[in-house]
């Protein structure tokens, strides 16, 4: 499936004020930008738009305010300084977002430069999505364009708000994330291999299920795997176990099988005693979990089992780390599978998630993958089939 939205190759910029919500939802620490992937995914759009003498007026959210004010952790200053440093462009910041000082800003701003507008969220109504919000925001554009693929599955007001009052295009990464997010599901080459791991099967329900409707084998691991353990009538000793969510996984078993759908579970696992940085590991078999251990990664022959598959693939999506890989002594499953993923060179692998795309850039394999989602949150509703709102609001394209 193609993207079916306008893009910004779709309108003319030149001289233009741009409107662009991004995403520089970046980590910081003591003032300065620690992971800077975000920052760097929307370069090509910002990139774009300079060649094309527009006038950049950026802005986002960053971590949580309260929405009373301003919150000096949680400027996006460090963003801005980020932005020039990589890009070398004319970027101005200013620590203001609805008020006249941002408005002088914008009114200063000349072609092919780049301003920086403060957080959105110091703002309460931009999460209520105040139409107020809206139109002071369009007030700074002649046209609008969402490249924040991590924000796009929120109806805030920086989001879909622009849209009722301007033309409307996405950003080149947005597009990229929901052509590749939403294509693996219209046609993906065959065999289509998932890998959903994690801790919980209730916060993955809409994700399994849509991908037992999708794929032709779905390898589960983490903390999520034991609850269907219990599906399959085993015990589990101290492991995480959702018990109101046993027979929702039982249906799934059973869904699967009539679909053809195989399922994979560990066949062994690296238990500890308790949940902690000191814990140490021993491996059992899946059947035989001493009542007083709990799970904490797949063993070394489920790592072979799950590798098997995973090299006979031609798709494979993955989301959610196959053990507490946060603790060295637990990483390894997690490591195995992205191994097997990366050296599958003939596969188009599509990693999305939080925590494995994080497991994937700490173990150094990200540039082996065919695609790294920026997008936790908004990249799960789109595997779960939903719409976006924020791509809901743009311009079909004709
Ligand atoms: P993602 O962010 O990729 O979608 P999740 O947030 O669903 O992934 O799950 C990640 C979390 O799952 C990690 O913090 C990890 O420690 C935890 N986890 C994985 N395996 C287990 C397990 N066996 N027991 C408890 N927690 C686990
Ligand atoms: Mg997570």
């Amino acid at each position: 499936m193609a993207f079916t939205k306008k893009t910004v190759r779709d309108i003319d910029v030149d001289g233009k004020r741009v409107l662009m919500r991004v995403d520089f939802n970046v980590p910081l620490k003591d003032g300065v930008v620690t992971d800077d992937t975000r920052v760097r995914a929307a370069i090509p759009t910002i990139e774009y738009l300079v060649e094309h003498h527009a006038r950049i007026v950026l802005m986002s959210h960053l971590g949580r305010p309260k929405g009373d004010g301003p919150e000096p952790a949680l400027s996006l200053r460090p963003a801005a300084d980020k932005l020039r440093e990589l890009t070398g462009f004319d970027v101005a910041f200013v620590d203001d977002t609805y008020g006249t000082k941002a408005k002088a800003a914008v009114d200063a701003l000349e072609p092919g430069k780049i301003l920086v507008l403060e957080n959105v969220r110091f703002d309460k109504r931009e999460k209520s999505n105040d139409p107020e919000i809206a139109k002071i925001l369009s007030s700074y554009g002649d046209v609008f364009v969402l490249d924040a693929f991590g924000t796009a599955h929120r109806a805030q007001g920086s989001v879909v708000g622009p849209a009722a009052y301007l033309p409307a295009v996405a950003g080149f990464l947005l597009e990229k994330e929901v052509d590749t997010l939403t294509s693996i599901f219209a046609e993906p080459a065959r065999p289509f291999v998932a890998i959903v791991g994690g801790s919980k099967v209730s916060s993955k329900i809409g994700v399994l299920d849509h991908l037992i409707d999708a794929a032709d084998t779905l390898i589960i691991g983490g903390g999520m795997a034991y609850t269907f353990f219990m599906a399959k009538g085993c015990t589990v000793g101290t492991s995480l176990k959702e018990e109101d969510w046993v027979e929702r996984a039982a249906e799934m078993l059973k869904r699967a099988e009539s679909k053809g759908v195989k399922i994979l579970l560990p066949l062994d696992n690296v238990v500890a005693d308790h949940f902690g940085e000191d814990a140490t590991g021993e491996v059992v078999d899946s059947d035989k979990i001493p009542d007083d251990r709990m799970g904490m990664d797949i063993g070394p022959e489920t790592e072979k089992l799950y590798a098997r598959a995973i090299a006979a693939a031609k798709t494979v999506f993955w989301n959610g780390p196959m053990g507490v890989f946060e603790m060295d002594q637990f990483a390894h499953g997690t490591e195995a599978v992205a191994e097997a993923v990366a050296s599958n060179t003939a596969c188009t692998s599509i990693i999305g998630g939080g925590d494995s795309v994080a497991a994937v850039n700490k173990f150094g394999l990200a540039d082996k993958m065919s695609w790294i989602s920026t997008g936790g949150g908004a990249s799960m509703e789109l595997v779960e089939g939903k719409a976006l709102p924020g791509v809901e609001a743009l311009e079909d394209a004709k």
